[in-house]
Formats: C-alpha cells, sequence, structure tokens
C-alpha cells in the first residue's frame, strides 16, 4: 500500500510548498481543508466541494460518535463511502468540540466523560477511545487526543493541561498502532508561553507522529498574538513533516499562517458565513444582505469563476438571501469555498516561485481598496 509521506518541493522565507501523498490522492500544500462537521460540508455536494479545489476535508469526531456513531459509519462502509467523498480525511479527536459542546464535563487522567449536547445521554473519550473511533470513521489523517485550556489561563493551568495532553499523545501513537497509509498527527499545546510550547514540541518529537499540529490558538487570543505566538511555535516543529494550525480562520490569518511555516488549516468560516450572508472577496467581505446590492446586476466578483459569480447578480443573491431561500447558503458557500482555495492556490504558485512577498503585498492591497463603489 502506498504510504503517507509530505515532500516539502519549496520554501520563500518561512513560507513552503510542498505535497501530501495518501493512498487516496494529493494534498497540495498549504491546504484549506473545508469542515464537513456531521458527515457534509453544509449546503455543498461533495463534487461541488470538490470543484472548488479541496483536496480534503475535516470531519468531526465529536459529532459522529453521537449521531451517526462511529459503529453505525464503519458498518456502513466509512466515513468517505458514507458521505460519497473520497478524496482524504482528516478527523479531529473530540478532545476540543467536548469541551466547547458537551455539558456536564468531568475530566480526569483517563480521558472526560460528558453529556451528549444533542440527547443528554453519557459519553466517555479517552486517547484509546478517540483513536478507536478514528479507526471506525477511516480517517486518512487521526489526530491525537488532548486537551486546551480556553485563553487567557494562568501559567499553571496551561502547564497541566500541555503536560496531561504529552502524556494522552503517548496514549494515542501506542492505540493508532502501525497503519500503513495513515497518518497520526501529534498536537502541540502550551498557551501562548514560549518555555511550555518548546516543552511540548519536545515531547511530541520524542513520541514521533507524521504530523504535527499547533494546537490552542484561535481560541480568542486574537491576531497579533497568535501570530506572535507562531513566531516561535511553527519552527519547533520539524521541518520535513505537515505542520497544521487547528481552527483558522479568516484570509489574512491563513496568509499570515502560512508565512509563519503552516502547511495546513481548517475552518467552519467559509461555510457558516456563507450561509448567514457574509461573502468573502479579494476586497474584502461583502454583506450581501445589504440594502445597496438590491438592484446591483454586477457579480459579486467580476473575476471569480465560482457558479455564484458567473452565473448570478449581486441583486439575485440579496434577494435570496433576504427571501430566506436555500440557493443562497449555497451560492454563497460555493463562492466562499472556491475563494478560499483560490487564495491558497495563489499562495503555493506564489512560494513556488519565490514571489511570496509580493503576492502577500498584492492581497493586503487588493483587500484595502475595500469593495466597489455602489452604482
Ligand atoms: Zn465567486
Amino acid at each position: 500500500m502506498e504510504k503517507f509521506s509530505f515532500d516539502l518541493q519549496a520554501r520563500d522565507g518561512s513560507a513552503r510548498t510542498g505535497v501530501i501523498s495518501t493512498p487516496r490522492g494529493d494534498i497540495r500544500t498549504p491546504a484549506f481543508m473545508p469542515v464537513g462537521t456531521a458527515a457534509t460540508v453544509k449546503a455543498m455536494m461533495p463534487e461541488s466541494v470538490a470543484a472548488t479545489g479541496a483536496d480534503i476535508l475535516l470531519g468531526n469526531t465529536y459529532h459522529l460518535m453521537l449521531r451517526p456513531t462511529a459503529e453505525r459509519i464503519d458498518r456502513l462502509g466509512g466515513l468517505h463511502k458514507f458521505m460519497n467523498w473520497h478524496k482524504p480525511i482528516l478527523t479531529d479527536s473530540g478532545g476540543f468540540q467536548v469541551m466547547s459542546l458537551a455539558d456536564l464535563r468531568k475530566l480526569t487522567e483517563k480521558g472526560v466523560t460528558f453529556k451528549s449536547h444533542i440527547d443528554g445521554s453519557k459519553h466517555e473519550l479517552t486517547p484509546e477511545r478517540s483513536m478507536e473511533i478514528q479507526k471506525l470513521l477511516g480517517s486518512d489523517i487521526v489526530m491525537c487526543f488532548d486537551e486546551c485550556p480556553a485563553l487567557p489561563a494562568d501559567r499553571d493551568r496551561i502547564a497541566d493541561s500541555m503536560r496531561l495532553s504529552m502524556r494522552w499523545a503517548a496514549r494515542s501513537r501506542d492505540a493508532f498502532g502501525d497503519r500503513p497509509g495513515h497518518a497520526l498527527f501529534g498536537i502541540q499545546q502550551g498557551g501562548l508561553e514560549k518555555d511550555f510550547r518548546e516543552e511540548s514540541a519536545k515531547a511530541l518529537v520524542d513520541i514521533g507522529f507524521d504530523g504535527y499540529a499547533v494546537g490552542g490558538l484561535a481560541v480568542g487570543e486574537g491576531q497579533e498574538a497568535m501570530f506572535g505566538c507562531l513566531d516561535f511555535a511553527t519552527d519547533m516543529l520539524p521541518v520535513d513533516r505537515p505542520r497544521y494550525l487547528m481552527g483558522v480562520g479568516k484570509p489574512d490569518d491563513i496568509v499570515g499562517a502560512v508565512a509563519r511555516g503552516i502547511d495546513m488549516m481548517d475552518c467552519v468560516l467559509p461555510s457558516r458565513s456563507g450561509r448567514t450572508g457574509q461573502a468573502f472577496t479579494r476586497h474584502g467581505v461583502v454583506n450581501i444582505k445589504n440594502a445597496r446590492h438590491a438592484d446591483d446586476p454586477r457579480p459579486l466578483d467580476e473575476d471569480c469563476t465560482c457558479p455564484a459569480c458567473s452565473n448570478y447578480s449581486r441583486a439575485y443573491l440579496h434577494h435570496v438571501f433576504r427571501s430566506q431561500e436555500m440557493i443562497s447558503g449555497m451560492l454563497l458557500t460555493w463562492h466562499n469555498l472556491h475563494y478560499f482555495q483560490e487564495l491558497m492556490a495563489g499562495m503555493r504558485g506564489a512560494i513556488a516561485a519565490g514571489t511570496f512577498d509580493a503576492w502577500q503585498a498584492g492581497f493586503h492591497a487588493q483587500r484595502a481598496q475595500g469593495d466597489i463603489e455602489p452604482l
């Protein structure tokens, strides 16, 4: 069986471009992963997600273990078959979402017990159970089970949490076992504290993983603090393995993270915003519900080749949003995912060409112009 591997092809400053190879297909990096929480990227057919240029999706262990359950998905042939997405899938460990969504959580050395936010049923997640669930789902890239405190938190709390996550990382590695063609990623923790990030990175490298995530960021610390942390945190991770920044982000967050050596990211923003009438464009965010679009026959972005921009006017997008028609979320989600993938493709090309600084200047200049003037 083809192995999981990472081929780093070019570097420009700290930014990198390459290809992650898996038996289910290649992932071009820097890569943006749309989020398919409940075995669907909301409002999108899987073939439409692929058409935007996505090489990989993210699935959520917490949601899928509760409904329809990992065991049922396994019986039905695994998550790829179940949701009709045959490219790579990365699953999170469930740890972060238990902490943010579940009721009556109880954290011990062994793991977390909690009540489902759906029906109140009681469940347990441990490193071993998280590895079992992600295996039942058939995930190509499996994440270690970890815990992360909301920021700000005091140093003792951050250190205790990080060290617990490192013990869980070792248990995750043991439970994952040897699965050719599948990858296990470790997750660096340590808040914004340089010494804890260093300690965490060393612990993970000692255990040994196929890739390394920077966890515990994008939890309310703000962009400046996040970039400040990435300035040192990314360099602590092995150069020859993919680096994944979890839960990021807005387009300018993504560009800044890539500039600091990140290879993979995921975020619900393009799909969630699509359903609330927000479109991401080269000129910044456009609120389609704004009355100024009501008579505007122009597309959202004249240079975008997505179906929403190729075939529909701002006036139509405004109308279907105001009328709460389903096509509104469908078209804006498609546009947003297309925009995010174009952004990644642009960065990959610029890094390969050694022109990433100029590309970044152009990115920021276009955004500074703002949206087109009203007619
Ligand atoms: Zn578009």
